[in-house]
């Protein structure tokens, strides 16, 4: 087999991440943080704060409608991120993240 000529590796390299990144569809708008919220406890009813021990909160975006979406950049890859949803302890603010296009196919395909 041919060695990939480094422009090569560089589009299937990109190929993957396309399929880790929304591409803006609307699926992840469907989720509300109350559906978000019931999703954390389902897949851990008994987690709390790693660092204080409090429990975990979901925020909404200003519509009050769609839970808390951050993107961030995908490097190397220009115009690409992926987008999380954000949990935030109630007592301290340490956040954690969730891959968006996951927890809403898991959400939203029941
Ligand atoms: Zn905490």
């Amino acid at each position: 087999m041919a060695k990939k000529t480094p422009q090569q590796q560089r589009t299937i390299h990109e190929q993957k991440v396309r399929t880790e990144v929304s591409t803006g569809s609307d699926k992840e708008y469907q989720v509300t943080p109350q559906l978000f919220m019931e999703y954390l406890k389902r897949i851990n009813p008994d987690a709390v704060c790693s660092f204080c021990g409090g429990d975990f909160g979901v925020a909404a975006d200003p519509t009050g409608k769609i839970a808390p979406i951050v993107a961030t950049p995908v490097p190397h890859v220009k115009g690409l991120g992926i987008w999380l949803y954000t949990a935030s302890c109630v007592n301290c603010g340490h956040s954690i993240f969730f891959n968006a296009p996951f927890v809403a196919s898991q959400v939203l395909e029941k």
